[in-house]
């Protein structure tokens, strides 16, 4: 029995084009996060964590293209074991794959014509339809179901890319499948609240309008919801007929987190929801945050370059520079047993969030330019450990502890000395 993902991100890569070239921001980043689960995407700014968030809702600027990768969405755990087997026996042989498709979509059709001749439209056995046709049915029901279920692994159907990738590599913004996910399956709350309303009208009003734009509610039960909302994230009711400006930070902040939730989504981006707070608001957040998680079960993903946020809310973490994914794992794992030298750089530049006092230490060097990253290990140019083939040779993921992944090819021998957290 496979894992449920919610969301299953593998191999994405997207690509901005610019005058001089093509900025790899996300560049070969994989994960999963379950249902009810949180993760923290951390890293430096510019390391592509908000990129890989706007592939997912797919509100990435013109410029962007999806130059390779998938985002499996809600796919039954059947159909992923299903999928994994499909990839790895048609691994180079798209011909064969197609051939495949084929053959079974040739085998539903007739499955499907034969039913429509023994039953009519609402169900009903026709005439025509002879003791044996009849008999045959719940088997072909049987294997209809199968065969839809084979299909649907073999053309990638949970992937979000498939349904609005354009032969180009770009998205397609008017996708009306996405447009039904965005939003109401899976919602964002956007870096700078502050700017998230437009603040000729009335937040409450705001609301009303994202509710009443995917779902058929007359005016009444939207504003009920609304105020619902706003009591959730602990603003008081009456403040829905204010304007954005009427609003401090946090209480933009958290009506932000009220709009994203207004339809009830299985899965929220918060991309730095405590950035740009005072340390009081960030601690109201991160209250709101973990409240979405114990009472909503929602699956969230946490952007930020703060690992102190992270280490408050998510059950696991991604650490990324430079577009990839430098190490992942559960949230203590990646925090006790650090197993690469970035994520130590980045823990070590941070305050302890156990509150002992320590020297910090920032990490030598700047982001690398992404229109011509380095090669191998991306972070060689300022890590400490780095020999001769890290320059050469992309680390490959080595696995620590189940789940517990870095890509560093000297992990093993580097875990024990690595700065950690509360080290
Ligand atoms: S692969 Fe080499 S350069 Fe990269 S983090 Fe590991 S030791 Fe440092």
């Amino acid at each position: 029995m496979t894992k449920m993902a919610l969301i299953e991100v593998q191999d994405l890569k997207v690509h901005f084009k610019i005058q001089n070239g093509w900025v790899k921001a996300v560049d070969g980043v994989s994960f999963m996060i379950d249902a009810g689960e949180t993760m923290g995407l951390v890293g430096e700014s510019g390391c592509g964590k908000t990129t890989a968030a706007y592939a997912i809702t797919q509100l990435l600027p013109p410029n962007g293209f999806v130059k390779s990768g998938f985002i499996f969405f809600k796919e039954p755990p059947r159909t992923r074991l299903l999928r994994l087997e499909y990839d790895q026996m048609f691994k180079g042989n798209p011909k064969g794959r197609e051939r495949e498709i084929a053959t079974m979509r040739a085998r539903l059709t007739k499955l499907l014509e034969e039913k429509r001749d023994i039953k009519d439209k609402t169900g009903q056995v026709k005439s025509k339809g002879t003791p044996e046709q009849i008999e045959r049915l719940d088997a072909s029901s049987a294997e209809v179901t199968e065969l839809t279920e084979r299909l649907r692994a073999l053309t990638y159907f949970y992937d979000l890319l498939a349904k609005s990738k354009l032969k180009d590599g770009r998205l397609d913004d008017f996708n009306e499948e996405i447009r039904k996910i965005r939003w109401k399956e899976i919602s964002m709350i956007f870096q700078g609240a502050m700017n998230a309303f437009n603040p000729v009208f009335r937040v409450g009003d705001q609301i009303i309008e994202a509710i009443q734009l995917h779902e058929d509610v007359d005016d009444d039960k939207a504003t009920e919801r609304a105020k619902a909302l706003f009591n959730f994230v602990g603003i008081p009711e009456d403040r829905i007929t204010n304007y954005p400006h009427e609003f401090s930070g946090g209480m933009k902040q958290r009506a932000m987190i009220a709009l994203a939730l207004a339809l009830s989504p299985k899965f929220i981006i918060a991309d730095e929801p405590t950035t740009a707070l005072d340390v009081i608001t960030q601690d109201r957040i991160l209250f709101e945050i973990r409240k979405l998680q114990e009472q909503l079960k929602m699956a969230m993903m946490i952007i930020t370059h703060d690992v102190s946020v992270v280490a408050e809310v998510s059950d696991k973490i991604a650490v990324m520079y430079a577009g990839r994914i430098m190490e992942i794992g559960k949230t203590v794992q990646v925090f006790k047993n650090t197993a690469h030298p970035y994520t130590s750089g980045l823990l070590g530049s941070f305050p302890s969030i156990e509150g002992e006092r320590r020297r910090l230490i920032s990490i030598p060097g700047f982001p690398p330019d992404l229109v011509n990253p380095p090669p191998g290990c991306p972070f060689h140019p300022r890590c400490g450990y780095a020999k001769p083939d890290c320059s050469k040779v992309v680390p490959k993921g080595i696995e620590l502890e189940p789940g517990h992944i870095s890509y560093c090819h000297y992990a093993k021998e580097l875990q024990p000395n690595l700065r950690r957290l509360g080290g």
